[in-house]
């Protein structure tokens, strides 16, 4: 019988993952997204979507379809997700593993400064009016209506609506992966002065980074949440070969 193996998914790392257990006659991947794009990429495994119900919602399911392991490939921003995973796998006994990205850190000419989310950026980007490009999901660009004076460049997957009930907002609608010379273009194009980002760490987002520390750019990026202290690889290949040594119960 084939082990049921959920990934809890939202990333690059959970759709790689997912094709390189597609192919496994003794497994049966499924990944779990939480819904917050319009159209996620496609899977080469069946896929479940929304919220469980919390860590209770979370056990029901995991019983329910006899998971045998989880694979928590969240995005590092999605804290609570992981946080869910670590305490119902715990209460019931099934395997855990994090599959998560290193932080990208500071190369000599960044000009980056840590802030604790979107209030703590919001303060960083001070009372003289400045044309930002918000980095963000569209769900924490709405806090910034309450910095009205700036100017914002928004980049996001969904398009965001209603627009920001601010005077000076432009939208780009895109997925990554970004180029570092696309994203030169885009901070020239639109004189940006400064970013707001999230640290989410791998290639496909680095480009901005790299533009702003060609342009001399100041970076503001939200703080890394803590994330539960369960075994974690950072590879594909790693959760691959944990899932080969794991001991795997009958689903
Ligand atoms: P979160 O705060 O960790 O999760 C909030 C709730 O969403 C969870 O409690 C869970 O609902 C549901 N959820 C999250 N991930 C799920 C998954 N893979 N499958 C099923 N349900 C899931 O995460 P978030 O609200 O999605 O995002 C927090 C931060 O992460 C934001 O900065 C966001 O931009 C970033 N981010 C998230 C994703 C993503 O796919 N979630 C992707 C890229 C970036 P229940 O409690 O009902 O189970």
């Amino acid at each position: 019988m084939p082990r049921h193996i959920l990934i809890l998914g939202g990333t690059g790392e959970a759709r790689r993952l997912a094709a390189r257990l597609a192919g496994e006659k003794n497994l049966h991947p499924i990944v779990s997204f939480a819904g917050r794009t319009e159209n996620p990429a496609q899977m080469p495994v069946p896929v479940r979507v929304g919220g469980f119900g919390g860590i209770e919602g979370l056990r029901a399911y995991l019983a329910a379809e006899r998971i045998a392991a989880v694979i928590d490939a969240t995005h590092p921003y999605a804290a609570q997700m992981s946080r869910h995973a670590a305490a119902a796998c715990a209460s019931l006994g099934v395997p855990l593993l994090a599959l998560r990205r290193q932080p990208w850190t500071p190369v000599a000419g960044d000009r980056w400064r840590e802030v604790d989310g979107v209030a703590g950026a919001l303060a960083a980007l001070g009372e003289t009016p400045r044309r930002v490009f918000l980095a963000l999901g569209r769900n924490e660009v709405r806090a910034f209506e309450a910095a009205p004076r700036h100017a914002y460049l928004v980049r996001s997957v969904d398009p965001v609506e209603p627009p920001l009930a601010v005077p000076h907002a432009d939208y780009v609608v895109a997925r990554g992966p970004f180029t570092v010379e696309g994203d030169l273009d885009l901070l020239r194009d639109h004189r940006i002065e400064i970013i707001v980002a999230k640290n989410s760490g791998g290639p496909a987002t680095y480009g901005k980074m790299e533009a702003a520390r060609a342009l001399g750019l100041e970076v503001i990026l939200l703080r890394r949440p803590d994330v539960p202290d369960v075994p974690a690889v950072e590879t594909v290949e790693e959760a691959a070969h944990w899932l080969d040594r794991t001991n795997l119960s009958d689903s």
